[in-house]
C-alpha cells in the first residue's frame, strides 16, 4: 500500500533546537485548502491508502486538517496526525480537540516528545493528550526522539510511570540538529532496510524519503519532482522503479555502505539516516553507486 506523509504547512508554534523539518530560518509555507483537497482525491485514485499530517504543526490549522481528514474517511483514506500537543493544556482542551478528529475519523495520533520539544511544552500536555485519546478512544502513541545519553532517562521515566505508550525514535542529525555533535553509538550490524514513505512540501515538492532525505541539499537524491509538473502517480513510479531507493528498501544501508568501501566498525558507529546520509548526500559515492549498481544487485550472499 503506498503512503505518504503530507506536509500541509511548514508553519510551527514552537522552535525545537533539533528540529528536522526545517532549515535554521523562518519557514511558514502553507498548502491552498481547495488545492490540498484535489491532492487527495488523486492520491486515493493512484492507490495512496495512507496519509500522516506532518512536517509543521498541523494543529495550527485544526479546522483545515479536520477537514481533510474527514475527505479521507470518506475516501478510504488512512489518516495519522503529528503534533507537540501545544493544544493540550487543561483536559477539557485536550478532550475537545480529539473528540473533534475522532468524529471527521482521524485513525491515529501521534505525540511528539523530547528533552528539546518539552523546553517549549510542558510534559503534562503530552500526557493530557493521551489521555484524552485513551478516554475517546483514538489510537495514539508518543513518538519519544532521543540521543540515548542519560539526560533523557527522567523523559522516559515519565512516559513509563504515567503507563503511555511510546517508542523511541533515534534523533536525525538534519535540519537545526545538523549543527549538534554526533554521538557516536555502537549498533548491531543491523541491515537497516528503510520503507522510505514519500513526502509532499506545501509547494508541493515530493521527495521519496519524509526524513532527513528531504534534506541531503549535495545530491537531491531523493527529490522526485513538482505536482505542478507531474502527476501523483508519476512520481510514485519515480521512485519505486529506482533501482538504488528500491535497494535501500530491500537490502538495507549496512549492505549498500559495505559495498561502497567502509569498513564494518566504522559502519556500526552510525544510525541508520545518518549513513544513509553519507553515502547518498554525497556526490562522489552516489556517482559511484549509480555506476556499480548492477554489481550491487547481484551482491548477495
Ligand atoms: S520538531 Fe516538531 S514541534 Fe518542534 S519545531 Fe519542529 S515541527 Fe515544531
Ligand atoms: S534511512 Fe534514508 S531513506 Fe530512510 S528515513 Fe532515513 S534518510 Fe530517509
Amino acid at each position: 500500500m503506498r503512503k505518504l506523509a503530507f506536509g500541509y504547512s511548514t508553519r510551527c508554534n514552537i522552535r525545537c533546537e533539533h528540529c528536522v523539518a526545517v532549515e535554521d530560518r523562518v519557514d511558514s509555507r502553507k498548502m491552498d485548502h481547495d488545492r490540498a483537497k484535489e491532492i487527495i482525491v488523486e492520491m486515493a485514485q493512484a492507490g495512496v491508502g495512507g496519509i500522516s499530517f506532518s512536517a509543521g504543526e498541523p494543529f495550527l490549522y485544526f479546522n483545515d486538517i479536520a477537514a481533510l481528514v474527514h475527505l479521507c474517511r470518506q475516501i478510504g483514506i488512512y489518516t495519522r496526525m503529528v503534533t507537540n500537543s501545544f493544544w493540550a493544556k487543561t483536559a477539557e482542551s485536550s478532550d475537545r480537540h480529539v473528540s473533534e478528529l475522532k468524529t471527521n475519523g482521524l485513525c491515529q495520533l501521534r505525540l511528539s516528545y523530547s528533552r528539546w520539544h518539552q523546553k517549549n511544552v510542558s510534559r503534562n500536555n503530552v500526557l493530557n493528550a493521551a489521555r484524552s485519546c485513551q478516554k475517546i478512544g483514538l489510537n495514539y502513541f508518543v513518538s519519544f526522539v532521543t540521543d540515548f545519553s542519560k539526560a533523557d532517562d527522567p523523559y522516559e521515566q515519565f512516559l513509563r510511570d504515567h503507563g503511555l505508550l511510546f517508542f523511541p525514535e533515534p534523533l536525525i542529525y538534519a535540519g537545526r540538529a545538523a549543527a549538534f555533535d554526533r554521538r557516536q553509538i555502537l549498533t548491531d550490524y543491523q541491515s537497516n532496510c528503510c520503507d522510505m514513505n514519500p513526502y509532499l512540501t506545501p509547494d508541493l515538492d515530493m521527495y521519496a524519503c519524509c526524513d532527513a532525505g528531504s534534506h541531503f541539499p549535495e545530491t537531491q537524491f531523493f527529490y522526485l519532482g513538482n505536482l505542478n509538473d507531474h502527476g501523483m502517480e508519476q512520481l510514485f513510479v519515480k521512485t519505486e522503479t529506482n533501482r538504488l531507493h528500491n535497494l535501500i528498501r530491500t537490502m538495507g544501508i549496512t549492505a549498500i555502505a559495505s559495498f561502497s568501501g567502509m569498513k564494518a566498525r566504522d559502519i556500526i558507529t552510525y544510525s541508520k539516516c545518518e549513513l544513509c546520509r553519507k553515502l547518498f548526500n554525497s556526490p562522489e559515492t552516489l556517482t559511484r553507486l549509480r555506476a556499480d549498481v548492477s554489481q550491487l544487485e547481484a551482491w548477495q550472499r
